[in-house]
């Protein structure tokens, strides 16, 4: 009689430890710092470190304190592109005042039959990524004609909003370069919160080149790797005045326009 009894018990106490295991790192779970409108604000001051992201998710993109450059996050390393157009791998102490991240692991995988553009690509991933009210996270991975990516450069106080510092921002063209691309396309209802529909990010594959992608010209064969998620994890800042003067109450749709492309 007794036997049946351990079993349950062993049985009991895997479940747990089975559930607890999820909850760090997180599963199907985007998770984020800050919101967009607060950085198209100027809210830049750095709320989180690079390790306490890096916790939450494998795979992302952002930005870093003091909006010093962009930031893309691929197999659990963080990359920052800083507007010399270079790329530096900064230490996990650094904070960041937006970032999103996800343990990526992805449920689609396919390849790409014909060379796409960043129009083109996001026609495709729109029918490889059904469930529009959802969550996905994209990594592609492949050799592109050319490339265009900007960096924006580090700020100082006081911190003038994103669309103003995108007018003078570094833009580079990149040419024949393979690499990967990182990004999210979020649903229409996070205006406000993140970028609704695609916001994706690059990076070489000799880790040298990148930034935030404003257009491309990819090559066939790249292979697509997609991962829904229907968790959304928001962190705001706390201890951060610049924060609590923004006004998030404006609608900011044509700023995050600029600021985007
Ligand atoms: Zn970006």
């Amino acid at each position: 009689m007794l036997k049946p009894v351990i079993n349950l018990f062993v049985m009991l106490v895997t479940v747990v430890l089975v559930t607890a295991g999820c909850v760090s790192p997180p599963e199907n779970t985007l998770s984020q710092v800050s919101t967009i409108d607060a950085l198209l604000a100027g809210v830049y001051d750095g709320e989180i470190t690079l390790g306490q992201l890096t916790a939450r998710g494998d795979t992302g993109i952002g930005t870093f304190d003091s909006l010093d450059g962009e930031m893309i996050v691929l197999n659990g390393k963080v990359y920052q592109v800083k507007a010399d157009g270079r790329i530096y791998t900064p230490p996990p102490d650094i904070t960041t005042p937006f970032a999103a991240v996800i343990n990526f692991r992805p449920e689609t995988r396919l390849i790409t039959g014909s060379g796409l553009d960043y129009p083109a690509l996001t026609r495709f991933l729109d029918r490889a990524a059904p469930h529009r009210n959802l969550f996905y996270a994209f990594r592609i991975t492949g050799r592109f004609a050319a490339v265009r990516t900007r960096s924006v450069p580090r700020q100082q106080q006081p911190f003038p909003p994103l669309a103003q510092v995108v007018k003078t921002q570094p833009v580079f063209n990149l040419k024949n370069v393979s690499g990967t691309v990182v990004g999210f396309r979020c649903p229409a209802y996070v205006k406000g919160i993140n970028v609704p529909g695609y916001h994706l990010h690059f990076i070489t594959a000799d880790r040298r080149r990148g930034g935030h992608m404003l257009g491309f010209r990819m090559l066939p064969g790249a292979v697509v790797e997609i991962d829904c998620s229907n968790k959304f994890f928001l962190v705001l800042p706390e201890s951060r005045p610049g924060f609590d003067r923004a006004d998030l109450n404006a609608d900011r749709s044509r700023e995050l326009h600029q600021a985007e492309q």
